[in-house]
């Protein structure tokens, strides 16, 4: 069994966080420490680690995540101008919380996706 990370806890609303949308599949809620105007994260709410650790299984859930981020980005007006969906993977993907997640962010220009 994988070791339960804080995401676990907002998603069973043990913890306070700001949610935004919650299924049986996936929760969204807005990250702690916004690097842009919208940043809100869409995880899935079964503990997958990484996505080295994704299955099959975990598709309906993966291809909600995408339903979730898009729905969201037209209800936080973002969509006609854009947004960028983010998944990090260990350490040189800057992963810091073991629950995958997607990051939703826009609001502005974000520029080059990777800095040079
Ligand atoms: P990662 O670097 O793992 O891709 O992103 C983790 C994200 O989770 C970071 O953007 C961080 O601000 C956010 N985060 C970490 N702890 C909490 C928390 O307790 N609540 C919320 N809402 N976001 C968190």
């Amino acid at each position: 069994m994988s070791a339960e990370t804080i995401f676990s806890k907002i998603i069973r609303r043990e913890i306070p966080a700001n949610i935004l949308y919650q299924d049986e599949l996936v929760t969204a809620f807005r990250d702690i420490n916004p690097r842009a105007p919208t940043h809100i994260l869409i995880v899935p709410n079964q503990l997958i680690p990484t996505v080295n650790d994704v299955e099959p299984e975990h598709e309906a859930a993966l291809g909600r995540m995408f339903t979730v981020a898009r729905k969201l980005a037209k209800e936080a007006g973002i969509d006609e101008k854009g947004y960028r969906l983010i998944m990090n993977c260990n350490e040189h993907g800057g992963q810091e919380v073991y629950h995958i997640h997607m990051h939703l962010v826009g609001g502005h220009a974000l520029g080059a996706m990777l800095a040079r």
